[in-house]
C-alpha cells in the first residue's frame, strides 16, 4: 500500500538522520578534544620560546607590540579603535575570564569573549544541553542535545577562535571547588540563575579579590552590574539578607523571552572586556536595568560599599575558611542546583499517583479534576475535562468546585450519602498540594493531589503528553 511505503520510507529517513547526527556529534567531539590538545601544545611552545610559564597568548613578533601578524589581522577592527588600540588588545590577550553558567546569559557572553581574544576563557557548568534550552542558549547546537553544556560551549568557542585557551570545568560550582577554580582567573562573570550561587560567587570573589560581572534576566526584564571592583560594593552590600524564596523565580518556572538573556549576556561580555582591556568606566556602583517591552534601558546609582557588610565591610572577618564552611543553600533557603522544588505537604492518603489516577479514569470513576495552574499554562496543554481554577483564584471559586461535583454526581446517578471524587493537578505537584491543603480546610476533606502533576503524567502514563 502507498501509505505503508511512505511510512516506512519516512522511518528509514529518520533513522538515517539520527545515525548521521550521532556520527556528526562524535566527530565534533573528537575535533574539540584535538583542538584543545593542540592549543595546549602551542601554549607550552610559546611559553618555552618566551622563557616563561606565563599563560600569555602574545609573543614577540618583532613588530614591537607583542602581536603576531595573524593577531593584527584577526583583531584589526579593535586595533583601529583609538580608545582601544594595541594596548587594549594586548591587555585582553593577557587576561583570563571565567564564565559561570553556559546557559542563556553565558551563551552570548562566551561567544563574544572567545571572539574578542581573551587569552584564557574558563567555562563552568554541570548541566546537559536540552531541547528547551535551544530558544535562548544560542552557543549550543541540536547535535549536542543530551551532552555536556561545557563541551558544547567549548566546541563553539574553539570554532570561532582556535588561538585562545579554553578551559572546561565540567562540574557544579560549590564552596568545595569555587576557591580553586575562581583563583585561576582575573575576572568572573556570573551567568547563573539562582540566589545561593549569586551569594557564593560574590563572597568567593571578595575573598579572592576578583571583580565580578553579574547579570540576571527573567521574563522580559534584565539587570546588570559589576561587584567588588575598585572599592565598589559586593552583592551582600546590596542584599545583606536573601529575598524570600517565593520572590526568587527561575526561568524554568516563570519563562523568559530568549533574546532578553542574550542582550544581558552581551552586556556582561562588554563589561568584562572593559575591565580586562582597562578601558571605559565599568558598571560599578551603578545598575543597568533593561525593560524589553518598553525598549527602555536605565542606569541607576546603587548604594556603595557598606561598612557593615559581613563579607567586605570594615569589620568583616570573612575569609577562605569561613567561605568553605558557609551553607549557601541554608542561608538562601533554596537549592544550588536547578532541580525543581518538591514539597511534601500532605498525608499519603490524600495523594494518588498519576498511574492510579489513570486507572480510575479507565474504571469510569465519577470525579472532578481541578487544574490549579495559571491560565496561560493551561492554554499550553491540559488533560481533557479538567477544570482550570488557578491556585490564586481558588478561594473565590469554591462554588464552581461544588457545582462541578454536583453535576458529576447527577450525571453518574450518585445518591446523597456518597460523592464524586475530587482530584487536583498542577505542573509538578507542589501547587496541587497547597490547593488540597486549602480544600481540606474548606470542607472538601476527600480531595486528593496527583503526585508529581502533569510532569508525572507525561513520564508515567502518556509519553506523548507535551512537557514544558
Ligand atoms: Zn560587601
Amino acid at each position: 500500500m502507498e501509505f505503508n511505503r511512505g511510512d516506512s520510507e519516512a522511518s528509514r529517513i529518520l533513522r538515517d538522520i539520527q545515525a548521521l547526527k550521532d556520527t556528526k556529534s562524535g566527530i565534533e567531539h573528537k575535533l574539540s578534544v584535538l583542538e584543545a590538545r593542540l592549543q595546549e601544545i602551542n601554549l607550552q611552545d610559546d611559553a618555552v620560546s618566551n622563557g616563561s610559564s606565563a599563560p600569555s597568548s602574545t609573543v614577540d613578533s618583532g613588530f614591537g607590540n607583542g602581536l603576531t601578524p595573524d593577531m593584527i589581522y584577526r583583531y584589526s577592527r579593535h586595533l583601529l579603535l583609538p580608545s582601544f588600540g594595541v594596548e587594549g588588545q594586548a591587555n585582553l590577550l593577557k587576561s583570563s575570564i571565567l564564565v559561570v553558567g553556559a546557559g542563556g546569559l553565558g551563551s552570548p557572553a562566551l561567544l563574544y569573549l572567545a571572539a574578542c581574544g581573551v587569552g584564557r576563557l574558563g567555562i563552568v557548568d554541570h548541566d546537559l544541553v536540552e531541547l528547551n534550552n535551544m530558544h535562548r542558549q544560542i552557543i549550543h547546537t541540536e547535535a549536542y542535545i543530551g551532552q555536556s553544556k561545557v563541551e558544547s560551549a567549548a566546541a563553539s568557542c574553539r570554532s570561532i577562535n582556535s588561538t585562545i585557551q579554553i578551559v572546561e570545568h565540567k562540574e557544579a560550582l560549590r564552596t568545595s571547588n569555587a576557591l580553586e577554580i575562581l583563583s585561576k582567573y582575573d575576572i568572573v562573570v556570573d551567568a547563573t540563575d539562582n540566589a545561593p550561587s549569586r551569594y557564593m560567587i560574590s563572597d568567593c570573589c571578595v575573598v579572592l579579590g576578583k571583580p565580578l560581572v553579574s547579570g540576571a534576566a527573567l521574563g522580559l526584564e534584565g539587570q546588570l552590574t559589576v561587584y567588588n571592583y575598585n572599592g565598589g560594593p559586593c552583592y551582600r552590600c546590596l542584599f545583606p539578607t536573601p529575598p524570600p524564596t517565593s520572590a526568587c523565580q527561575r526561568c524554568a518556572d516563570s519563562g523568559v523571552l530568549g533574546v532578553v538573556p542574550g542582550i544581558i549576556g552581551c552586556l556582561q561580555a562588554l563589561e568584562a572586556i572593559k575591565i580586562a582591556s582597562k578601558i571605559g568606566e565599568p558598571l560599578s556602583g551603578r545598575m543597568l536595568i533593561f525593560d524589553a517591552l518598553s525598549a527602555r534601558i536605565r542606569t541607576v546609582k546603587i548604594r556603595g560599599k557598606s561598612v557593615q557588610c559581613e563579607v567586605c565591610g570594615d569589620h568583616a572577618t570573612f575569609d577562605q575558611e569561613q567561605f568553605l564552611e558557609f551553607d549557601y543553600e541554608k542561608f538562601t533557603q533554596s537549592p544550588l542546583s536547578a532541580s525543581p522544588l518538591k514539597l511534601n505537604l500532605l498525608p499519603s492518603d490524600s495523594r494518588i499517583s498519576s498511574k492510579e489516577y489513570n486507572e480510575r479514569i479507565i474504571n469510569g470513576e465519577a470525579h472532578v479534576l481541578v487544574d490549579v495552574r495559571p491560565a496561560h499554562h493551561y492554554k499550553i496543554v491540559s488533560l481533557p475535562k479538567s477544570l482550570n481554577i488557578p491556585l490564586s483564584t481558588l478561594e473565590g471559586r469554591l462554588p464552581e468546585v461544588s457545582s462541578a461535583l454536583k453535576e458529576e454526581e447527577e450525571l453518574n446517578g450518585i445518591v446523597s450519602d456518597s460523592t464524586a471524587q475530587l482530584y487536583v493537578i498542577c505542573r509538578r505537584g507542589n501547587d496541587s498540594q497547597r490547593a488540597v491543603q486549602y480544600l481540606h480546610k474548606m470542607g472538601f476533606t476527600f480531595s486528593k493531589d496527583i503526585i508529581g502533576g502533569l510532569e508525572s503524567w507525561a513520564n508515567n502514563v502518556d509519553r506523548n503528553f507535551p512537557t514544558y
